[in-house]
């Protein structure tokens, strides 16, 4: 069982400053979650790998969001695949406004409410580099960790496999190899700069929202044998313009 000891593998004390503060429970156990609501468990890691994951490309050129490239209904709907609006860019934000704080509140709330545990701004509709996540998945518990403008770094050599689920593709789960650690910088819900290494389930956490930003989707990284065995369930995956 994740302790609250083990949960350091999130940085915490580096992260600590720049955590949303909506919850104050620190010591909270991290679980091992699910990424939607349908997973039980995490299944065995396949034996299908593949080579390791492309890398998103690095964002300096990125267009700035405008006031109106934020603007949002709540409550927020989760858009599904195969909406272009995933594979669309996404904008730098630096407008660290109330509007933002509400964005971010909103994002949260249809996280908890679709029992998922990381969710991108795309994935609501806006086309911005934000992400919000919670590895331990409920209000009230865990930590709550808003990115903006997030880059990486550097990844680890090692990588692991993982059960993934996507909000954005309801009831299809499958295995996806990442790296298992990562080094980013962001900016915080202030636009505060920082700097963390990532581990564990947040680091898979991160990775797979970070994609999103980038337009890449959990089904771009399967190996053509995982693929296979999702087809049935996820009929046109890669076909949509
Ligand atoms: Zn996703």
């Amino acid at each position: 069982m994740a302790t609250c000891t083990r949960s350091s593998t999130l940085s915490r004390a580096l992260l600590l400053p720049y955590l949303h503060s909506r919850t104050q429970t620190l010591c909270e156990p991290i679980r091992i979650a699910r990424f939607s609501s349908t997973m039980k468990q995490p299944r065995p890691p396949s034996l299908f790998v593949r080579s390791q994951a492309k890398r998103g490309p690095f964002l300096k050129q990125d267009q700035v969001a405008a006031t109106s490239d934020l603007e949002f209904e709540a409550p927020l709907n989760i858009v599904e695949y195969p909406d272009p609006i995933l594979r669309a860019k996404n904008k730098r934000i630096d407008s660290f406004d109330d509007n933002l704080k509400k964005l971010v509140d909103e994002m949260f709330d249809v996280m908890y409410k679709t029992d998922g545990i990381g969710l991108s701004a795309p994935q609501v509709g806006i086309n911005v580099q934000l992400m919000v996540f919670n590895p331990a998945d409920e209000h009230g518990e865990g930590d709550e960790i808003v990115l903006v403008n997030p880059r990486v770094n550097k990844y680890s050599k090692k990588t692991v496999l993982f059960n993934e689920g996507c909000l954005s593709f309801p009831g299809i789960y499958a295995d996806v190899k990442r790296p298992e650690s990562v080094k980013i910088d962001a900016r915080d819900i202030n636009g505060a700069r920082f700097t963390v290494n990532l581990s564990g389930l947040p680091a898979r956490v991160f990775q797979h929202e970070f994609d999103h930003l980038q337009g890449i989707l959990f089904f771009d990284r399967m190996t053509e044998e995982v693929l296979d065995s999702i087809r049935s369930r996820a009929t046109g995956l890669g076909k949509e313009v």
